[in-house]
């Protein structure tokens, strides 16, 4: 028995992407030109290609200019550089996002970090964490900004309540916590080294679980009405599933996102946000967010 308002991720991205392809066609209007989103793929990681190939297809769904490049898996870091270089300095180019996880021969970290802060739509640059921890205006990583989002559908005040993120990621976990923190949230993060996550998800009005481990955050301890956000994507014999014990959790929460259909389809969505900003910023064109 569900009793938990299911909610619908896909939708509020779609709703999401309409209001930005309305936007995109404001500044291109005003600017002459197109927002450009540029996407590296270093080698053929099969769920990296289709990553790559559905980012390009909203970019363009939304009116925005896709440049895609796509480079062989035995590249070289100094030629990945130079391509970073390349776009940093390229009018044209409002974001950059280097497809993660890159080849052996490749430091991630450095190739994050010659990304132009003001170009790094993905939010990964160290910068971008800082300007984040400190609440300056920069780049939030999609993922937990979707999250954010879609709490906000729920509770468009989520000031003085517990919050718990279970996951402490550069990419999901710490950005969430610090925007959690910055909506006046008491903000708890658990991981692997934890001691009885059970006892500390319990206290959470707020749960956002980004793990990567099948239901490992079990219904029976949600706090009846908390609102539980599922970032994990775990691909089981069973099919896609969750970080959280969707069904029972379900019959407790007071919502929850569903997975697939809940953050899965956030992200897109707003990376094209973080696109359409940077590019607003960049040529001084006024976006409503
Ligand atoms: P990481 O593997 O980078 O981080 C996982 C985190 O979970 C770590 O902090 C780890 O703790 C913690 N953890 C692992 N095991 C346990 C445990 N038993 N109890 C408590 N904490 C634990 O993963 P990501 O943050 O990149 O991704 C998390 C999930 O979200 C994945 O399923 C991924 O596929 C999904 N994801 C979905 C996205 C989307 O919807 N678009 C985008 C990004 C990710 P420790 O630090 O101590 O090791």
């Amino acid at each position: 028995m569900t009793s938990a308002t299911i909610i619908d991720g896909k939708a509020f991205a779609a709703g999401l992407r309409t209001r930005i392809a309305t936007q995109v066609a404001t500044f291109r209007e005003a600017t002459g030109r197109a927002p450009g989103l540029a996407v590296v793929l270093v080698g053929e990681d099969p769920a990296s290609s289709v990553y790559v190939r559905s980012k390009g297809k909203a970019t363009r769904e939304a009116g925005m200019e896709s440049l895609e490049y796509r480079l062989p898996a035995d590249t070289d870091q100094a030629t990945l550089l130079a391509l970073v270089e390349r776009l940093n300095a390229d009018p044209a180019v409002d974001g950059i996002l280097v497809q993660l996880p890159l080849p052996r021969q490749i430091d991630a970290q450095a190739v994050i970090q010659a990304i132009d802060p003001d170009k790094d739509v993905d939010g990964f640059h160290p910068v971008n964490a800082g300007r984040l921890a400190t609440g300056v205006e920069g780049f939030v990583p999609c993922t937990p900004l979707g999250c954010l989002m879609l709490l906000k559908s729920i509770h468009p005040s989520l000031s003085g309540m517990n919050a718990v993120v279970v996951g402490r990621s550069n990419i999901v976990g710490k950005p969430m916590a610090q925007l959690l923190l910055g909506e006046s949230c008491t903000v708890t993060v658990a991981h692997s080294r934890t001691r009885d996550l059970a006892e500390v998800v319990g206290r959470a009005d707020i749960v956002v679980a980004a793990v990567g481990v099948p239901g490992l955050v079990k219904g029976a301890w949600i706090k009846p009405g908390a609102s539980v956000i599922d970032v994990g994507i775990n691909r089981t014999e069973a099919g896609l599933v969750g970080d959280v014990e969707f069904d029972v959790a379900a019959t407790r929460a007071g919502a929850i996102t569903p997975v697939p259909g809940g953050v899965g389809p956030m992200t897109i969505a707003v990376l094209l946000r973080n696109t359409l900003v940077s590019a607003g910023r960049r040529a001084g064109v006024a976006i409503n967010e």
